[in-house]
């Protein structure tokens, strides 16, 4: 089944122990895209400037992602900076430019308005409904992300978008900033009130925590000597997740679960290199030999 994703397209300069590079194509819809384009079509509805580069358009098209719904104007693409510390845990940003996301109108073309899984990725809340209002029918699914940054500014409209989502996927400290608590399983019963059914709980190099009304279940980070680059690992993440449902249409608890850990699978990759590098040569192949070897890592015998 098709994948819908609104979000950010962006160019980000990132910074980190193992690095440098100035201006490289990022967005939290793009890692999402190009991680989901391993198991579903992706439409992907965002909003590019005059400077968006045809080899970054080309690098879209090659995964078979639609970009129908990915409209140009004049002005300049959404810009990110960020600097990571040396364990690569912590990062500041540096630099935050909406450029032609500050006055975006999405519009979804027709073939994407009966989009039965739906990912609302990180960018302003008011955005995220708008592109679910034009979605017609109940979607199967609606999971989201969003980030310090909107839940700081945009308080009330990130609440009235959390009326309609299924899913909630966001990272620890955000999980807390939200919710107002410490502990991630009261955070989690105070979210659940918000509107979500589901709350996943990226946590970095500790993995992900997946709370329903079933449970708990917790897949770790893929252990890695050298990564490189965290950027676009949690929309990777979301990636993984989002397209192994869509790609199978179930979402059942064992459906989930192993979503779960294609999510952490697809994140694992990203991290390895500088911005969508390692993405672009990776294999299917690569993606399900990881996920069998994390089958390996967390069995046990009672
Ligand atoms: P992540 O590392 O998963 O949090 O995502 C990083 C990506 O999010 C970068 O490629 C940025 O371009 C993008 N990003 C950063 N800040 C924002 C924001 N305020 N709204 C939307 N996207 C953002």
């Amino acid at each position: 089944m098709p994948l819908l994703v609104v979000g950010s397209v962006a160019y980000d300069a990132v910074e980190s122990p193992y690095g440098k590079v100035e201006r490289t194509l990022g967005g939290a819809a793009t890692y999402f895209a190009v991680s989901a384009s391993f198991f579903a079509h992706v439409n992907l509805v965002a909003i590019v400037g005059d400077d968006f580069h045809a080899g970054d358009e080309a690098i879209l098209r090659k995964r078979n992602i639609d970009i129908e719904g990915l409209e140009r104007r004049p002005g300049k693409c959404f810009f990110w900076a960020g600097r990571y510390s040396e364990n690569l845990n912590e990062r500041v940003t540096l630099t935050t430019e909406l450029n032609v996301f500050a006055d975006f109108k999405p519009r979804l073309p027709v073939k994407y308005q009966d989009s039965k899984f739906v990912f609302l990725a990180n960018i302003a809340p008011g955005l995220q409904r708008e592109v679910l209002r034009q979605v017609s029918g109940r979607p199967k699914l609606v999971a989201m992300d969003t980030m310090n940054y909107w839940i700081e500014r945009t308080n009330a409209e990130l609440r009235e978008t959390l009326k309609y989502v299924d899913i909630l996927m966001i990272n620890d400290s955000e999980t807390r900033q939200l919710s107002s608590e410490h502990n991630l399983l009261r955070a989690a019963k105070h979210i659940f009130k918000m509107g979500p059914s589901t709350l996943v709980v990226k946590r970095g190099e500790y993995g992900a925590m997946l709370v329903d009304q079933n449970g708990v279940f917790c897949v770790p980070a893929f252990p890695l000597e050298e990564p490189h680059d965290p950027t676009g690992a949690g929309d990777s993440f979301a990636g993984g997740f989002m397209g192994y449902l869509a790609g199978g249409g179930a979402k059942n608890d064992a459906a989930l679960r192993r979503a779960m850990v294609y999510g952490s699978v697809l994140g694992s990759f990203t991290v390895e290199r500088f911005g969508l590098e390692r993405l672009l040569s990776l294999r299917k192949s690569e993606i399900h030999a990881r996920a069998r070897h994390f089958s390996k890592l967390t069995q046990f015998k009672l």
